[in-house]
């Protein structure tokens, strides 16, 4: 059987990343390791959409999460985060371990934050520092209006930092023009590569934050990366071989040019959601985004057994809900190297797997309908 990943995280990487991988390890400090780490942080300020250097860091995402939060503040400032999910939780957790005075305003899972939310929170607490959010909520499937939230900070003192794990290189996002502060994603999302790297790009109202704020760690200390980045370096021994593969992932990505593939994505995106509705299934998320599809487990059917089922049956790896949406959420990725062939494969599957399980619908009707809506 051959496996197919349709988790949101990791995701399938491209056959020619894949066979760069596959080549032997070279010395970090060469000219040729400056050169590529080079272009690489070249095309990842065009993913971004920033003209602002973009730093390489050796750590999963959540490294750069932790890098946001410790150096824009200091012991006991004032920071809002806005979450809706497990990874905006995720943030939460980081704050609290560097002594934030956290106002937190909260969504229940499936619903997103609004921009008069953001904006109440922000006019009750003006001493605010910095404001976290996340582009996309890959626990519940949801997006942000990002381009609000920016709007909104900009008019105050206060910075912007946006998780964009998982949604960024996925869905439209702006550094610059959405007047995002600091910016941050990991590798193994929508960037087409294992797991390994995240990266973090800092406008320069964030930069002046970050000047000002006490350094509170070693290994995260931003400056250290700014510094090294200007001579295409980084402060600490890289992971070369992903930074080697990243660029010919990111190769890919500029080849496509990142408007195509934002709307290839929603194109995909659109096409899922009219197969899964087809079904009679609905979307759990209230403002769905274009990395992934998340479902609502009907009832009377046992979510983690139909993905189990999948996976054993056919070969195709879904995710299941985390934590206390374990069960009740099938989590559908389609971002990255993921066509439209192989996520029909995905709804054909599940269509097989669902009649086993005793649900009522018509065969067929979901990928008929993800058929004609992908024709347009
Ligand atoms: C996956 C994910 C994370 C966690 O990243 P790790 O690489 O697992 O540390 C954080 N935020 C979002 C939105 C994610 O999708």
């Amino acid at each position: 059987m051959k496996p197919r990943l349709f988790t949101p995280g990791p995701t399938p990487v491209p056959e020619e990343t894949l066979l760069e991988l596959a080549k032997p390890v070279w010395y970090h400090r060469s000219a040729e390791a400056k050169a590529i780490l080079g272009e690489v942080a070249e095309d990842l300020k065009y993913v971004f959409q920033t003209a602002h250097p973009v730093m390489v860091l050796t750590s999963s995402g959540t490294g750069a999460m932790e890098a946001a939060v410790v150096n824009t503040l200091a012991p006991g400032e004032k920071a809002i985060l806005l979450t809706a999910g497990k990874w905006g939780d995720r943030f939460r957790g980081i704050l609290k371990a560097y002594d934030t005075n956290l106002v937190v305003v909260e969504q229940p899972f499936g619903k997103a934050i609004t921009p008069e939310m953001l904006e109440k929170a922000l006019a009750e607490n003006p001493d605010t520092k910095v404001v976290f959010a996340t582009l996309s909520e890959t626990s519940t499937g949801i997006g942000h209006d990002i381009a609000a939230f920016g709007q909104i900070v900009a008019r105050t003192d206060a910075i912007l930092v946006v998780d964009g794990i998982s949604g960024l290189g996925a869905m439209e996002c702006r550094m610059d023009a959405w007047n995002i502060d600091v910016l941050l994603t990991g590798s193994q999302k929508a960037m087409m590569l294992p797991p390994g790297l995240a990266y973090i790009g800092v406008s320069e109202k964030g930069w002046k934050k970050i000047d000002a704020t006490p350094v509170r760690s070693y290994y995260f200390d931003l400056r250290k990366y700014k510094k090294s980045i200007a001579e295409n370096d980084t402060p600490f021994t890289p992971a070369n071989t992903l930074i080697k593969a990243q660029r010919t992932s990111l190769k890919r990505i500029r080849a496509e040019g990142i408007e195509n593939l934002w709307a290839r994505h929603a194109k995909l995106a659109q096409a899922t959601r009219a197969g899964v509705q087809a079904l009679g299934l609905s979307l759990f998320a209230e403002r769905p985004n274009n990395a992934l599809t998340v479902i609502a487990v009907p009832e009377g059917i046992d979510g983690s057994a139909v993905l189990k089922k999948l996976e054993k049956q056919h070969g195709f790896k879904l995710a299941d809900g985390q934590d206390t949406m374990k069960g009740k959420i099938w989590r559908l990725s389609h971002m990255g190297y993921t066509d439209a062939f192989e996520v029909l494969g995905a709804i054909a599957a599940l269509e097989l797997v669902l009649a086993e399980s005793g649900y009522t619908f018509e065969i067929g009707a979901g990928v008929a309908a993800f058929q004609k809506a992908y024709a347009g």
